[in-house]
């Protein structure tokens, strides 16, 4: 069978690179399919730290006679002595058989068709065995592969065999299987080394594999800070390369991927990576062209400090919003803009922010979508920072009954500890709250007097001004 090739081979020097470093033959076998297989006392997964729900699955699809595997980041996570975040399967059923075996089912996706088997909140995604891409022909039949020209997979429904799926995905140390016939750990791809030497390394050739699918540079970064795993230096050659191959990526994925990012207990290493690898400009151009131009050292604190909140709150199971990570990630490039907007319209400041906040959204959306539910209230949390300042009547009180007040609160505190305001100001909100009535009459009177109080914020510098005006979509 022809094998339709996964990128432009513009030269025969990058045809013969291809044909020596991609894994697949031409007849869409594997080359190196022979597994390394963990018996169960090879290895340390117990069936007691695999979810309930999981086991029924697998227990399910296997007494119905088909394959099946735990996968990703459950095993991944299991071998390293972790909690896994959630558990996926793979199986040699279709997504229809798949349906038919569990009343709980519901078949998504369309670039990847998958079933989400439902139990109560916990969902244990389902996935059948991919199979190398197909020839084009057979891609308009809507079952098949279908790639772009420049590499990149637009939809992904071939199905196959198990080890063919261990070549399709994307680190080694996912592609590791936990057998339910037999509670061994099946190893295509060495990923077993590669989690004993703590090494993030991607299944066949990084360059065809990131220009197929940009989104896995971010994983990289995502799944090496947070094992704290060392990036193969091929593969981070290819990252610091291909960056640029994140702008044909749609906003909204980009979203999510951002939650998974900074929302997965290691925010701080990921930023830090994620900039190092030329990452982090596609998800935040306006923060990464506000924080190369800083001239003080709030900035880059404050986005720190906010990250370390964001973390710390994770690791002690407390809520975290992504209207709060948005809001600080985008807080320098905002000010810029509320104080550009003041100084050359001669704008009150608050109407000055509530613009700022609508441009910098809407070019923020060109990056990564901010779905409406999280704008509002980051919107909230920006507009009420200058209220702050009032520290005397009923304008306190007000402030102090607004419904987004504790998380404006929160990060007003943020930006007094990272040297952008005296720390007085977070300390007069924090007793205010903790305070009774004649307390919080107490505060008002001196508050009022207080030197800040009412006063203009101070003007400085102005910075370049990010580009105007952007179609708006918040
Ligand atoms: P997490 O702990 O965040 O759930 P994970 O490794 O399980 O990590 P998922 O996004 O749940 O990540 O994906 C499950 C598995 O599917 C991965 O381990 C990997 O084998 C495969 N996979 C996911 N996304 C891709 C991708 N873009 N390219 C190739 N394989 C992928
Ligand atoms: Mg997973």
């Amino acid at each position: 069978m022809r094998m339709k090739t996964r990128f432009n081979c513009k030269s025969l020097k990058d045809l013969i690179l291809y044909l020596f470093r991609y894994p697949f033959r031409q007849d869409g076998s594997v080359s190196n399919s022979k597994p390394r297989i963990y018996a169960r006392s090879e290895h340390p997964i117990s069936r007691a730290n695999i979810s309930q729900n999981a086991l029924k699955v697998l227990y399910r699809l296997h007494e119905a006679g088909y394959q099946a595997f735990l996968v990703g980041g459950g095993v991944r996570d299991l071998l390293l002595g972790r909690e896994p975040k959630d558990f996926d399967v793979a199986t040699d059923a279709s997504p229809d058989e798949v349906r038919e075996l569990f009343r709980n089912c519901r078949l998504i996706g369309r670039r990847f068709r998958l079933a989400h088997v439902h139990f109560g909140r916990e969902i244990i995604e389902v996935a059948t065995f991919r199979a190398p891409h197909e020839d084009e022909d057979e891609a308009d039949n809507g079952t098949a592969a279908v790639t772009a020209d420049d590499g990149r997979i637009l939809r992904d429904n071939v199905y196959g065999t198990l080890d063919q799926d261990a070549w399709r995905r994307d680190f080694t140390v996912n592609a590791l299987y936990y057998n339910i016939a037999d509670f061994s750990v099946v190893d295509f791809v060495g990923g077993m080394k590669d989690l004993e030497r703590g090494r993030l390394r991607v299944i066949g050739d990084p360059d065809v594999r990131f220009r197929e699918d940009p989104v896995r540079m971010l994983r990289a970064v995502r799944f090496a800070a947070k094992l704290g795993f060392r990036i193969d230096p091929e593969v981070e050659a290819a990252m610091h390369e291909l960056s640029d191959l994140l702008a044909e990526i749609s906003p909204a994925r980009l979203f999510d991927e951002v939650l998974k990012l900074f929302h997965g207990g290691s925010a701080v290493q990921t930023f830090e990576m994620l900039r190092h690898y030329g990452l982090f400009a596609h998800l935040f151009p306006l923060t990464e062209e506000a924080l190369a131009h800083e001239e003080q050292g709030f900035p880059i604190t404050f986005v720190m400090n906010a990250l370390a909140n964001t973390d710390a709150r994770i690791n002690e199971d407390k809520p975290v919003t992504p209207a709060f990570l948005y809001a600080a990630l985008l807080w320098e490039p905002l000010r810029h803009e509320a104080e550009a907007i003041m100084a050359e319209d001669d704008m009150p400041e608050i109407p000055a922010m509530q613009q700022a906040a609508h441009n910098i959204m809407s070019l923020q959306q060109r990056a990564t979508s901010i779905p409406k539910r999280f704008s509002l209230p980051m919107r909230e949390i920006w507009t009420l920072q200058p209220r702050f300042r009032y520290k005397s009547g009923k304008r306190a009180l007000r402030l102090a009954a607004h419904p987004r007040f504790r998380a404006a609160y929160d990060f007003l505190c943020l930006r007094s500890r990272s040297g952008e305001l005296p720390p007085e100001d977070c300390r007069w909100w924090t007793e205010f709250q903790e305070t009774d009535a004649s307390g919080q009459q107490q505060l008002m009177t001196s508050g009022g007097a207080a030197g800040r109080e009412g006063g203009k914020p101070k003007r400085r510098r102005r910075r370049r001004r990010p580009p105007k005006k952007a179609p708006s979509g918040d």
